[in-house]
């Protein structure tokens, strides 16, 4: 209850232009500044750099060019522009090739043919220099058509995508037995949006014992599932799984955010796991930073300390 009263009220001060405006503002400015605890910076240059040191402590990452809810197909086609121009500077780079990306940077709202045209140009330069791209899931009104693009695109032999699902969701889980019949590669999280009671959970306990039975069916009947959370009762249970069922370590992988929880991102690397980070970046960081901020509002803290400390 406390969590969605927290994120809603997140959610609605992410829609406050004069808050993006001061954040954009203090957030980002120095190197010290508060939002760069959670956003690798505002260039493809800092995103590399910010790789290559979670690279160096033995971990992969996937790369998120910031950006949502694009309204004009102008914009999209920037942003499609922005991620090509991304792929290039990675593979110039000699970094992991891995990116995140959201439909509705690329133009879903506005048309949703072409935001499936802009996804196509990204996987034809990225597929054959060998990334794999996952498609990031957004709030419930986007689940079936982001589904259904994944599918279309999974039919026409693209292999090297993935998908996400939200244990919060009440369909998620008969969606991961469609998913892992056809043998797709499934990122779970627990969900980052404020959703509506008809179609999500309401209390945490739910949305936690949801994610651990998919988390089981992940593991057993999919392919190389990327178990996202830093809970770590689900990372315990994911591992008990894993060892009880015969699931060897290269089987699957754990993912985090960049920024949290890199105690345990470390503890798992040296048990031998894989952990891959996913380091968002560029210049549209604020919706981003304020879910951050409403999954944990003891981060308003830490931010409120970070503007105080810069503007001094
Ligand atoms: C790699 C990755 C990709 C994701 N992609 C998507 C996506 O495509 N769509 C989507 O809806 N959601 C996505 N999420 C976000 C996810 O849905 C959750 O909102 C987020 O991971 C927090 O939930 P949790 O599983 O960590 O568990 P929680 O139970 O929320 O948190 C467990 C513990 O993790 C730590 N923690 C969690 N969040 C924070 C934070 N913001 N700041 C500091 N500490 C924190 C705390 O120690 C907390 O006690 C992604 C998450 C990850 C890790």
């Amino acid at each position: 209850m406390l969590a969605s009263l927290s994120k809603a009220f997140f959610h609605s001060l992410s829609r406050s232009r004069l808050l993006k405006k001061l954040a954009s503002r203090y957030g980002m400015r120095r190197p010290t500044s508060f939002a760069r605890r959670f956003i690798a910076g505002e260039t493809v240059a800092e995103a590399i750099a910010a790789a290559r040191a979670v690279e160096a402590r033995g971990l992969t990452q996937t790369l998120d060019l910031l950006g949502e809810s694009v309204t004009t197909l102008e914009a999209a086609e920037a942003a499609t522009r922005a991620y090509l121009q991304t792929i290039d500077a990675i593979v110039a780079a000699g970094i992991g090739r891995n990116l995140s990306l959201k439909l509705t940077q690329l133009g879903l709202d506005a048309d949703k043919a072409s935001a499936i045209d802009n996804l196509r140009k990204i996987l034809e330069r990225a597929e054959p220099a060998g990334f794999f791209v996952r498609i990031d899931m957004e709030d419930s009104t986007y689940t079936d058509v982001t589904l259904e693009v994944f599918e279309t695109l999974w039919h026409h032999g693209h292999r090297a995508i993935g998908v996400v699902l939200q244990s919060e969701l009440y369909r998620s889980e008969r969606d991961l037995q469609h998913l892992n019949a056809l043998g797709a590669r499934v990122r779970l999280v627990k969900g980052a949006y404020q959703e509506p009671k008809t179609v999500a959970y309401e209390e945490k306990r739910d949305v936690d014992q949801a994610y651990a039975r998919m988390l089981k069916s992940l593991l057993s009947e999919g392919n190389y599932p990327a178990i996202a959370t830093h809970d770590p009762v689900m990372i315990n249970l994911a591992k008990e799984w894993a060892r009880t069922n015969g699931i060897g370590p290269d089987r699957f992988e754990f993912q985090m955010l960049y920024g949290i929880r890199r105690d345990l991102q470390a503890d798992l690397v040296s048990e031998g796991y894989r952990v891959r980070i996913y380091i968002p970046f560029g210049r549209e960081w604020f919706p981003y930073f304020m879910r951050r901020l409403g999954e944990r509002p003891a981060n308003v803290l830490f931010v409120v300390r970070g503007v105080t400390a810069d503007r001094g």
